[in-house]
Formats: structure tokens, sequence, C-alpha cells
């Protein structure tokens, strides 16, 4: 038999879910993570992913958003940020009008691991003055 002969699917399938699981050209590491989660929370595999991909000097990633409650993906979201609704609701945050799917990245420039502008901190020092993260 000719090994030629079968299909590749496993290889197939690798690409497959490698062009799903890619970052987009300029998409920021908290677009990707909140976009990815539709795969699931398992630790912080996906921020993890993009680091690696986008932003691999980036090492201490996963004690920078443990200290913002982040200890896996989804509760970087849980605890860490929130779609930064000033953007579309001048009013402000408000789950019920979160636009589902979110409004496209803000952008962010290669190799950085900031989040865009689509998202704000939970935690907001007093007087709200922006807050730079890292
Ligand atoms: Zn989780
Ligand atoms: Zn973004």
């Amino acid at each position: 038999m000719d090994d030629q002969q079968v299909p590749d699917i496993e290889g197939q399938l690798r690409l497959l879910s490698d062009q799903l699981t890619l970052p987009k050209p300029g998409e920021c590491l908290l677009c990707y993570t909140y976009r990815m989660l539709e795969f699931g929370c398992n630790g912080l595999i996906w921020a993890r992913h993009y680091r690696d991909l986008m932003a691999p000097r980036a090492t201490g990633l996963e004690a920078r958003l443990a200290a913002k409650g982040g200890y896996c993906d989804c509760e970087i979201f849980a605890n860490g940020y929130e779609p930064n609704a000033d953007l579309w609701d001048p009013g402000g945050y408000c789950a019920e009008h979160q636009p589902d799917p979110l409004p496209p990245c803000q952008q962010v420039r290669r190799g950085s691991t900031q989040p865009c502008r689509l998202w704000r901190p939970r935690w907001r020092p007093p007087g709200g003055r922006v807050y730079r993260w890292w």
C-alpha cells in the first residue's frame, strides 16, 4: 500500500485549526483571547498562544494577567477587563447593550501585549484617570 494514498486528515485538521486560531493582523491580545474563548477556556492557552506567536519576548505575561485576576483566559474578562463601552455607548458600559459580536479590534502594533482601546480595566483609579496597564 502506498502511503501517499492515505489522506492526511490529521494534517489537514491541524492546518484548519491553525487558520482558525491565528491572530488576525494587528489584533490585540484581548480581542484575540475573547474571540478564542468560543472554543472554550483551558488555563491561559489562548493568551499564551498569542504571546508565543506575536510577542514571544513578553515572558512576564502570565504574571501580569494573574495580577489582574486572570488566572485563565475567561478570568481575564471576568476579573480584569471589560469592553470599553465608551466607544459605542457614551452613557457608559451596559451589559445588555453590548454588541455581539464586539466591534472589531482597534489594533495594536505587532509585538505588543497591550489591549486595544476596545477594552478597559474593571478596576479604575480614584478620579477615573486613564491608567496604563503594562
Ligand atoms: Zn477560565
Ligand atoms: Zn483589540
